[in-house]
């Protein structure tokens, strides 16, 4: 049973998908499903007895293509869509164990050729306009399968937290002719406070606006409005970067951190989006080595955060777990 329905009080879709419940749970590691499946053992989801990176679609999805009949009738308050899309996971190893930020910078370059193929492939759907890709790590997030991967949703609207950063590059677009986003990396440039750690292509700070304690927003220097139009170097250039913000969150504590990384990238509605502007967003749970941050009621009720901590020395934190460079990550190149 899957279908959207409309919320018209907050007006946008809320995503139904209640076949969710019987997922795959938290299995013991010898029956991961997204391990290769090997000679005379059960199979998993990848028919190979080996792979590097593989991407396909999840077995229990929230959109699907073509869509199920909605359960429910709508009526003219309460409209209801089916829920076209498609969903997929995108296993980043073969190897069962580990995380993204074991990964060699290679690695990590030939993840973002898969990311950026999927973004084209899924985007150039007509029934898709939006492609949203990203990774839950950690149980305190809710990951089911400890298995190294990510998750791709392509959304048959644009969904309403992007909407908002459009609606606001769209105006700061109209009111200065400049790039809301440009302009954000150049006041974080200048101030250099909240500077996590940056290369030629790419810059990482704690933000002005954090919302959480530990968050990162990666940003491409050149106005990109998505992955498709970054060459080589840049692509090699936000492995390397993607590395050492990995690297900097596992070191902080000295443990796996867990975070949702979401990459934001323009709609592929088919319409002009140049006012917009490449970035990823990480979002860490934790507001200290042994506390987490709750969306409690101020955050959940009235969308208003509360940060216990300043960028500025969050930000002097990260910067001090190492690597103190990107260049420590390039050795592989
Ligand atoms: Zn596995
Ligand atoms: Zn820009
Ligand atoms: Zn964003």
């Amino acid at each position: 049973m899957s279908e959207l329905r409309w919320h018209p009080i907050l007006e946008e879709w809320v995503i139904t998908a209640t076949h969710r419940q019987d997922r795959t749970f938290l299995p013991p590691d010898d029956y991961c499903p997204l391990c290769p499946t090997k000679p005379g053992a059960f199979p998993t989801e990848v028919p190979a007895e080996d792979y590097e990176i593989v991407a396909f679609e999840n077995k229990f999805p929230s959109l699907r293509h073509p869509p199920p009949e909605p359960a429910i009738e709508e009526t003219s308050l309460y409209k209801v869509r089916p829920a076209d899309g498609l969903c997929e996971v995108i296993c980043y190893t073969s190897r069962h164990t580990g995380t993204l930020t074991d990964a060699s910078v290679e690695e990590i370059a030939n993840l973002i050729e898969v990311w950026t193929d999927r973004f084209r492939d899924l985007g150039s759907r007509d029934y898709i306009d939006y492609v949203l890709i990203f990774e839950n790590k950690g149980q305190v997030i809710g990951v089911t399968l400890t298995h190294p991967h990510g998750q791709i949703y392509a959304f048959p609207f644009i969904p309403p937290k992007i909407q908002r950063e459009l609606n606001s590059a769209s105006k700061h677009m109209a009111r200065t002719n400049r790039c809301l986003f440009c302009d954000i990396i150049d006041e974080e440039i200048a101030d250099g406070r909240r500077v996590v750690v940056e290369n030629d292509s790419f810059l990482a700070v704690v933000p002005f606006f954090a919302r959480f304690p530990y968050e990162i927003y990666l940003f491409s220097r050149k106005h990109h409005q998505s992955m498709l139009t970054f060459d080589d170097r840049e692509r090699r250039e936000l492995a390397g970067i993607l590395k050492a913000v990995l690297l900097k969150y596992d070191n902080l504590w000295g443990f796996s951190l867990p975070y949702m990384m979401i990459m934001h990238q323009a709609p592929t509605d088919g319409r002009d989006y140049g006012y917009y502007h490449f970035h990823v967003e990480f979002h860490p749970p934790y507001r200290t080595k042994d506390k987490l941050k709750y969306l409690a009621g101020c955050e959940s009720g009235a969308g208003t955060y509360i940060n216990d901590t300043l960028a500025e020395e969050k930000a002097a934190e990260l910067r001090k777990a190492e690597p103190s460079t990107v260049e420590n990550t390039f050795i592989d190149l």
